[in-house]
């Protein structure tokens, strides 16, 4: 297992204290400590260098030397940066500020658990929000996928697009949203297709169904265990189509908690949602607070 960070900082402040005058050289050693214990989060490289270089000038700057317990006030100053770079204390929600039908695009790769999602956020919409929800899978390519999200439909108790074999997903997503504007529904999710990489094809597929479509919610579903694979991943997406929020999954998991860092500082979308579990009601909105704390461990 890997020692806390706040059980390092400890250590480290527990010997200054011993020492004595607190000077510079203990600030940059309690500073290797955040370095180690954030690469070890799976924090990527330069997100990492600029984090502790922010929090370095932070505690210099409000005279750690001098305070009592500087461990305790170090280790504070560390995790309101956290807190800070994860996107601050108020939780943003999906943003439906639309004239109906809003469209919502799911977006990413294969296996990061972006069909379930999708029935996870269809579910909280219909039975939390009394929202009339649609939701479409336009993964053509596997042929199960569209029944997967007809069945996530049936338990969830959420329409889906009736599937018409044969239609490319530019016309699925076309059907979905005519079929929404004239049944009445305030939602319509778009199941976009995944892949176990990205490729250009993807990226095409995806920018012609957000042409046709101009969804107001553009989410990525990441893995929050994939580490930095997942900052890879979200840096493409969000540079070539233009993200609006990123749900994370698989938040139950043991990830420490580092590819929400990176990916919220590499690419400045919003962390909105994380999937706690399989079912369906195991969504909530993002919590800085809660990331910050399993990385500080
Ligand atoms: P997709 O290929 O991206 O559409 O992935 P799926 O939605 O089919 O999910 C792949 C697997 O991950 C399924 O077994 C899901 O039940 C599981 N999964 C999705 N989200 C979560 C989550 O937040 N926590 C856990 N533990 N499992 C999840």
């Amino acid at each position: 297992m890997f020692e806390s960070l706040s059980d390092r900082l400890s250590d480290v402040f527990g010997r200054l204290t011993k020492k004595g005058a607190l000077t510079d050289s203990d600030v940059s050693e309690a500073m290797r400590e955040v370095r180690l214990a954030l690469l070890e989060a799976d924090v990527a490289l330069p997100v990492v260098k600029d984090f502790v270089a922010a929090v370095k000038e932070k505690a210099i700057g409000q005279d750690v030397v001098r305070s009592v317990t500087p461990g305790q006030m170090v280790i504070k100053i560390v995790h309101d940066h956290l807190v800070e770079v994860l996107g601050g204390t108020d939780s943003p929600d999906l943003d439906l500020n639309a004239a109906p039908p809003v469209p919502i695009m799911m977006v990413g790769l294969q296996g990061s658990g972006k069909t379930t999602t999708t029935g996870k956020i269809a579910y909280r919409l219909t039975h939390r929000d009394k929202k009339k929800v649609l939701m479409a899978s336009l993964d053509t390519r596997r042929p199960a996928a569209q029944e997967q999200l007809k069945v996530l439909g049936e338990q969830a108790g959420v329409a889906t697009l009736p599937i018409i074999a044969g239609q490319n997903p530019v016309d699925i997503a076309r059907r979905a949203l005519t079929a929404a504007r004239l049944q009445g529904y305030d939602v319509v999710i778009l199941d976009t297709a995944g892949r176990l990489h990205i490729d250009e094809a993807l990226m095409q597929e995806i920018e012609a169904v957000k042409r046709e479509t101009n969804p107001h919610e553009v989410m990525l579903v990441a893995d929050s265990l994939t580490g930095q694979d997942a900052v890879t991943v979200a840096k493409q997406f969000h540079d070539r189509i233009g993200l609006t929020g990123i749900a994370l999954t698989r938040v139950d998991g043991d990830g420490r908690g580092g590819a929400a860092l990176s990916m919220r500082a590499v690419t400045g979308v919003p962390l909105k949602l994380m999937g706690l579990g399989e079912k369906l009601d195991a969504l909530e909105v993002f919590h800085a607070d809660r990331i910050a704390n399993r990385i500080l461990g």
